[in-house]
């Protein structure tokens, strides 16, 4: 045997051990989901959404949040850095070096009364966890708790990022800019989903959610009697009109991604039945699938505010907030991190329970770490057929199915070690060679 074919050999030898050990590795995702289902686990991460959802706090002001998450992580042992963003607490797992991949989670709750009755209600009027956040950080705890128990498993490090403001806030930008995906080579994250059974996962390659943005427009006029409108510049009728005509902006279109939406939730003006105001004002907001689309619509949105209002003899100003509410880009998954994840997944809970989803209007901020890095977001099911149906986020009467806990944990855990493992793989390969060359 020639030297050539000794290191063909020695190389081949060690390519195996790599597929063997990933293989061996291979029953990681269903051992890491009866891990996280064991009952002691699973009572630990329920107090913890528990204790999170009775304390809600806004964007920025996660500061309870951010407490407990950073108590939990040292009573793990685990290394974190802390403030990022404000409230922000960014984990590290494993071997402390390169290659770093990241899981998210958001940790803000939403302004609004919630209406369930039970026994760890929302203990501040007028906040409550109506978008799950609360679930989705007991579910990166239990993440952090699963793969610090067999950190000795992981090739690299495990970047845990608990992010304040996901609501509008924008605090993955904030995240980003305070330098949380330094060195970071791919990120996932997670969202429960009220309409997708329990234990079932959704997701899709390309754009997943909508890019969205607000806008607001003051429209004036000349106010004066009710008696005698032709004496005044009625603002109420040019915002009716710009509200009608923003209508037809809106196209849905047999192909989801050439959609795009504009709604108008905000109308305020006049505080008298008998007084025609000088001025009123509309808002709203945005969203589109491509960054061109989006550029698009918002130019639309001014030419149709300020067209119409003069229409009416009235003046606009449309204010599209971008300082205090960054545009959120579209949410688009890398296809090859799609294939990577529904191996995983389907590993863990079988092929048909991983389903492929229609892209939705609505936004994350998780879009923004997918600017910088290869980023994957996907919906974890909570609906138990058996159970009443849950309510969609938003709603105060939503509500979680804690059984979906261990599933999040489970996947974010199996996702970060997977990646790993397939990082090391490449770096290792003999150049050109892959698993399925052979
Ligand atoms: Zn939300
Ligand atoms: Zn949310």
């Amino acid at each position: 045997m020639g030297f050539s074919n000794w290191v063909f050999l020695v190389l081949l030898l060690y390519w195996l051990t790599l597929t063997s050990s990933s293989d061996g590795l291979s029953d990681f995702p269903p051992r890491f989901l009866d891990y996280a289902k064991r009952q002691d686990f699973f009572d630990w991460m329920v107090g913890v959404r528990r204790k999170i959802h009775e304390n809600p706090e806004l964007g920025y002001e996660e500061f309870e949040t951010s407490k407990l998450i950073r108590a939990e992580l040292d009573k793990m042992g685990i290394k974190y850095k802390y403030p990022y963003a404000v409230t922000g607490v960014v984990g590290f797992i494993g071997t402390g070096k390169a290659p770093f991949v990241a899981l998210r989670a958001d940790m803000d709750a939403l302004p609004m009364q919630e209406m369930v009755e039970w026994e760890h209600k929302s203990k501040v009027p007028n906040k409550m966890h109506a978008c799950g956040h609360d679930s989705h950080v007991a579910m990166l705890l239990g993440a952090a708790r699963i793969l610090q128990e067999h950190r000795e498993e992981l090739k690299g490090t495990v970047v845990l990022v608990f992010q304040p403001a996901e609501e509008g806030g924008a605090g993955a930008k904030q995240m980003i800019d305070a330098g949380a995906l330094e060195n970071v080579k791919a990120i996932f994250g997670l969202h429960v989903d009220s309409k997708l059974p329990l234990g079932e996962v959704a997701s899709r390659p390309g754009p997943l959610l909508a890019a969205s943005g607000f806008f607001q427009a003051v429209i004036s006029g000349k106010g004066g009697h009710a008696a005698i409108p032709q004496h005044s510049i009625d603002p109420i009728l040019a915002a009716s009109n710009v509200i009608v005509s923003l209508q037809h902006l809106i196209s849905r279109e047999a192909d989801p991604l050439d959609s795009q939406v504009v709604t108008v939730a905000k109308f305020q003006g006049g505080g008298a039945f008998n007084v025609i105001p000088d001025s009123v004002t509309i808002g709203g907001t945005f969203r589109a699938f491509s960054k061109e689309s989006f550029k698009q619509l918002r130019q639309r949105i001014e030419e149709v505010v300020t067209g119409q209002a003069a229409v009416h003899r009235c003046k606009a100003v449309v204010d599209f907030q971008e300082k205090e509410k960054p545009f959120f880009p579209p949410t688009v998954n890398k296809k090859d991190l799609h294939e990577y994840f529904q191996a995983i997944a389907a590993n863990m809970i079988g092929a048909e329970k991983v389903k492929s989803m229609q892209p939705l209007m609505g936004s994350e901020d998780f879009s923004f770490y997918q600017e910088m890095i290869p980023g994957y977001f996907f919906f974890l099911g909570m609906q138990n057929e058996t159970q009443k149906p849950l309510q969609s986020a938003h709603s105060p009467y939503f509500e979680i199915n804690e059984d979906a806990l261990p599933y999040g944990a489970a996947l974010h855990a199996s996702l970060a070690t997977g990646y790993l493992l397939e990082l090391q793989s490449e770096v290792h390969l003999p150049k050109g060679r892959h698993h399925d060359e052979l």
